[in-house]
């Protein structure tokens, strides 16, 4: 199979941050990798985070190495214990533990300590400008920033300023704390970063301590350095803050913690800004953020996605250095490729179409016995009642049908799997010529797979005994977005009009009354149909099934 293939060759041929760990294993210059991983908990983790979360795992696993969970918690008016719960359950479904479980806002402390050593290194100092005249006069690529006039504030007077700050006795937004270090510098990021903004609001751990926040670029590096991260592995667009990175580590002399970069990963059809995410949320586009069409990791489980299906995925679309786009049916392909492995096969009817058996007595009710799983002999079998009336799906049966049709039809014989034969005698319809049902007589001696005189039929087709039938809420999942790209708008529009208004269908189908059994968020296949789970919404009452995936391999076949 394919997917085996590049798995294969993956493992022999070293990705870029193999190449990178091995070679500072080899010269020495790294005793023991330590990774880490750094959500800010504003939302909950997508499949984008579930690549990075194996790649930063993964890495320390496969090098006997650590990786931690450090919540990047520097913005206390959009983050919330929620976020971080959601983060570190996600984290345990894919499979992954960390060694420790840190917060930037634990070394709030330490890092105020180091703005104050900056200070007086005569590296940092305190702005009064407003935002916007900060934004004004950092120039652009071409023009050369406007040095504030606060700029060459003596030492004593920003030590003073800053611990004020800190004290709360200025507003939000009246001052900053910058770094001092070339306002014509051609990476605008050195062009005096912003360290620390004040902002007078209750943090979700720190409460109300601080009133002033440190800057990404400020906390990051020298959170990774207190970790001793040895390798810093983030997403390209912070390529161009490598060097600010560096600069701040420099500059305090303390653990020199490096930056790698990887291509983010995109995927046909979904957006991964948490941002955006949360909008849909808010704005009831979809049910929540476990909406089974949404692409964050919650959503997939409860879509009936296995932990080891979305590993697969991560390991199959690997590390680029370069940016791309994924296609959706990869993650399809993956959690195929899984499921057919583990998932349990039931018999299910999505769209009815009433059978009556005339020879079989109304009476009667017979039990065959069905292979739970053809992959997995331990999965053993189970019993599947029949009886006199049965639903078959009505794509299997054809009045009129072509030549290659070996499913039911009028005179037509059929193997009902796991069971009889059967034969189409009459089509009954209504009045404006719909079929309603057929009737069919069945030969006794045929049960489980054999006929009385040895004939054999083209045609298998699943069905339930309608007696027996268990009625449940099937809900169909299209892509969210009807634009493989979300954002490819016309004028006047935006990626809201690209939502796909048929993302989720909803129908009544007919199961064998075992599935009342299988457990929320475990996927089954629904033999011919698909793969399908038990939603949240379930009760004993109203069954709910989500379907996981189609059976059929769209991508693999695109990919031959
Ligand atoms: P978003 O833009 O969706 O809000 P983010 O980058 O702000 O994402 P963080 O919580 O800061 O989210 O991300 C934690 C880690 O996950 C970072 O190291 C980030 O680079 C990585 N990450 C985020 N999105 C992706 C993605 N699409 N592919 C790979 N890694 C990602
Ligand atoms: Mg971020």
């Amino acid at each position: 199979m394919a997917a085996t293939e590049t798995t294969e060759t993956r493992e022999k041929s070293l990705n870029f941050l193999e190449e990178i760990i091995e070679k500072s294993l080899a010269d020495g210059s790294v005793k023991e990798i330590q990774t880490r991983f750094p959500p800010e908990p504003n939302g909950y983790l997508h499949i984008g985070h579930a690549k990075s979360i194996c790649i930063n795992f993964g890495l320390a696993k496969k090098y006997g190495g650590k990786c931690n969970l450090r919540f990047d918690d520097t913005n206390p008016v959009k983050e919330d214990v929620e976020y971080v719960d959601s983060i570190k359950r996600d984290i345990h479904w894919l499979g992954f533990d960390w060694a420790l479980e840190r917060y930037a806002s634990d070394y709030f402390d330490q890092l105020y300590e180091w703005a104050v050593l900056l200070i007086k290194k005569g590296l940092a100092y305190v702005d009064d400008q407003t935002q916007e005249q900060i934004r004004e006069n950092r120039g652009t690529v071409s023009v050369p920033g406007t040095p504030s006039p606060w700029r060459d504030r003596s030492v004593e007077e920003n030590l003073d300023l800053f611990e004020r700050m800190k004290r709360g006795e200025f507003p939000d937004g009246s001052k900053v704390l910058r770094a001092k270090i070339d306002m014509a510098h051609p990476n605008m990021l050195f062009r005096d970063p912003i360290m620390y903004r004040i902002i007078h609001a209750e943090h979700h751990r720190t409460g109300n301590k601080w009133c002033i926040y440190p800057m990404y670029d400020y906390a990051h590096g020298q959170s990774d350095s207190i970790e001793h991260i040895t390798h810093s592995i983030c997403t390209l667009e912070f390529d161009v803050h490598r060097p600010l990175y560096d600069w701040f580590i420099q500059a305090l002399g303390i653990f020199p913690s490096h930056q790698y970069e990887f291509a983010r990963l995109n995927l046909t059809y979904t957006l991964m800004s948490k941002r955006r995410l949360l909008k849909l949320v808010q704005e009831g586009a979809v049910m929540g953020w476990d909406d089974p069409r949404m692409p964050t990791i919650c959503a997939l489980r409860r879509k009936g996605y296995t932990p080891a299906s979305v590993r697969n995925f991560a390991e199959m679309v690997g590390v680029a250095k370069r940016d791309n786009v994924i296609d959706l049916g990869k993650l399809e392909y993956c959690v195929r490729e899984d499921l057919n492995k583990v998932a349990e096969r039931r018999m299910a009817v999505l769209n009815p179409l009433k059978v009556v058996i005339t020879n079989y007595d109304a009476a009667k009710t017979e039990y065959f016995k069905a292979v739970n799983n053809p992959e997995n002999e331990a999965a053993g079998t189970r019993e599947v009642p029949f009886s006199r009336e049965l639903y078959i799906e009505r794509d299997d049966f054809m009045e009129n049908p072509p030549k290659k049709f070996f499913r039911l039809q009028p005179g037509g014989e059929v193997r009902l799997r796991y069971s009889y034969l059967i034969k189409c005698e009459e089509v009954i319809k209504d009045a404006e010529g719909n079929i309603t049902e057929l009737h069919c007589t069945y030969d006794p001696m045929s049960g489980e797979g054999s006929s009385s005189d040895g004939r054999r039929v083209k045609g298998v087709i699943h069905w339930v005994s309608a007696p027996h039938a268990v009625e449940a809420e099937i809900r169909l999942f299209n892509p969210l977005f009807t634009k493989e790209n979300p954002d490819d708008v016309e004028e006047g529009k935006t990626w809201e009009d690209n939502l796909n208004p048929d993302s989720m269908v909803k129908i009544k189908g007919y199961l064998e009354p075992s599935l009342r059994d299988v457990p929320v968020g475990q996927a089954v296949q629904f033999e011919r149909v698909g793969y399908f789970c038990p939603d949240t919404d379930s009760t004993p009452d109203h069954l709910v099934f989500n379907r996981t995936v189609t059976l059929k391999d769209s991508w693999a076949k695109i990919n031959k």
